[in-house]
């Protein structure tokens, strides 16, 4: 630490990333991206021109795809705000809705940003318990007098909280911002999109990272009443003003335009899911009921650390939190039929002693 930063940031945690390691080729199964590439559309995109035009500023409206966007979700444009990835939405909204008297509550296993920008934006933080099954009571967020930040599907427990209760979170909480996380929605729940014409405090945000294919082109969206959007652009326009850059809104709307490859390529992964929950179970580990493109595993008899760092040994990388409730456990990012074939069978000879 130098003796320039801000003492307000002496004791900041950052966020940090899953393993991108360049040394050695792994089974990426640690970070939660997608196993198949992109639309052969958002290849198409990359012609001389489109080479030529990154000279010129990308559109601050980002209006191509956020046309294209409305009309598939069927929103108002005025409704919708492109991120550069959904964690820059989690931070506008933060700027944009947080402060001394207006802070935050989150469930205490989640997404592991919330407690960063928190920490970053200075925002007092309730962590409420999950409930021993990791599942979210949404009782425990009814008239919670903070703004409020909940993934749907949970990370990393992959489990879905029902449409029932993310409403009666809104309906309860009608004088702060309710934020559902939606970055795995794709994979099995509800979006809560339908909710927004009945509550003007319900913020909706999203990302093209995990079901589309595009980690690498960070495309993060919100959707919310157009105030709500309009504050978030307040803050947008006065921070990055260009956020979103030119490849990635012309390949953000050539995934849009391939549904029929959106669709089929999420039903693989959907299969392959289940297929590998089965197997792991079969190998006496508990596995939550997933509605993402991972698995959160523990075994029976063997420690999480431990496993990670068998299953790394043998080239294959997953991800383990050393924290509290879930150090036993293992997210597993659903790869290929291919890749997970390989992990079950590294994870069955693990298992059996076969490798030390
Ligand atoms: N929310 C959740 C729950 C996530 O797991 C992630 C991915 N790390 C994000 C948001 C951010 O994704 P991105 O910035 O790639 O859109």
């Amino acid at each position: 630490m130098s003796r320039f930063l801000s003492s307000q940031l002496a004791n900041l945690e950052p966020y940090v990333p899953g393993e991108q390691p360049q040394e050695r080729k792994y089974i990426k199964l640690n970070t939660n991206e997608y196993p198949y590439p992109p639309s052969p559309k958002v290849r198409d995109i990359l012609d001389t021109k489109e080479i030529d035009d990154l000279r010129l500023y990308p559109d601050p409206q980002t209006r191509g795809l956020v046309t294209a966007m409305s009309e598939y979700y069927g929103l108002r444009e005025e409704q919708i705000l492109l991120g550069n990835g959904s964690d820059e939405i989690l931070a506008f909204f933060f700027m944009a809705f947080c402060d001394q008297k207006r802070k935050i509550g989150f469930p205490d296993i989640s997404y592991g940003f919330y407690p960063v920008y928190a920490s970053l934006f200075g925002i007092d933080a309730l962590k409420i318990p999950l409930r021993e099954d990791f599942s979210i009571n949404a009782e425990d967020y009814f008239n919670l007098d903070r703004n409020i930040v909940i993934a749907n599907p949970n990370a990393p427990t992959g489990l879905y909280l029902e449409l029932e209760d993310i409403e009666r979170i809104a309906q309860t909480n009608p004088d702060h911002v309710v934020l559902i996380d939606e970055a795995y929605i794709d994979f099995g729940g509800a979006s809560a999109l339908t909710l927004l014409p009945k509550y003007e405090n319900l913020l909706v945000c999203g990302t093209f990272s995990k079901s589309r294919a595009l980690a690498g082109a960070r495309i993060g969206f919100a959707f919310g009443s157009p105030d709500l959007i309009e504050d978030l652009n307040k803050i947008k326009f006065s921070f990055n003003p260009y956020n979103i850059n030119r490849l990635s809104l012309l390949a953000g709307v050539a995934s849009i335009e391939d549904n029929h490859y959106f669709e089929s390529h999420l039903a693989k992964i959907i299969e392959t899911r289940e297929e590998t929950s089965r197997a792991l179970r079969e190998l006496d580990f508990y596995v939550t009921d997933s509605k993402t493109n991972f698995l959160f595993a523990k075994h029976e008899k063997m420690a999480g650390e431990d496993l990670y760092l068998k299953l790394k040994d043998q080239g294959i990388l997953v991800r383990h939190f050393n924290q509290e409730r879930i150090s036993d456990y293992l997210r597993i990012t659903i790869g290929t039929p291919e890749e997970m074939d390989e992990f079950l069978e590294t994870m069955t000879a693990i298992i059996r002693g076969d490798l030390t």
